[in-house]
């Protein structure tokens, strides 16, 4: 995952800053105009977790999707086939795997693995 920082948004963000932030996850309606409130609805609202920005962050295939986050965090029972497909070609897919696995990311597709798939690979390495 690479859109969301827990700082202000960089450059790749300005249009969206400029129109305010919507939130369009479900039928969710949240408009604001400032990226602190926005984050907060994120997190507080929607399970979007937040991070510290890392390197590998920034040349993500979801970075600048306009279907981000929403397609990365879809509902319970929701499509991960569409943005696993997206993750398959993301050149750092596999920092974001690993990331995912060492933070226990529960929500969400990271590294082209839904959060069954992920609780399925911890499993597998307690046991190994
Ligand atoms: S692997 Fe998927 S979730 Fe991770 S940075 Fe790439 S596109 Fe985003
Ligand atoms: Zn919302």
């Amino acid at each position: 995952m690479s859109f969301l920082t827990a700082d202000e948004p960089d450059d790749a963000d300005v249009d969206l800053a400029a129109v305010g932030y919507r939130c369009d996850h479900g039928d969710c309606t949240y408009t604001t105009p400032e990226f602190p409130a926005y984050r907060n609805h994120l997190t507080r609202t929607h399970n979007v977790q937040l991070l510290q920005a890392e390197p590998w962050m920034a040349d993500g295939a979801c970075r600048n999707h306009p279907d981000a986050p929403w397609l990365w965090f879809p509902h319970q029972g929701g499509d991960t086939d569409t943005p696993k497909a997206i993750c398959a070609g993301c050149p750092v897919r596999q920092q974001c795997l690993t990331y995912a696995l060492d933070t226990n990311q529960t929500y969400g597709v990271w590294g082209g693995t839904s959060e069954r798939e992920r609780r399925r690979i911890r499993k597998q390495r307690r046991a190994s």
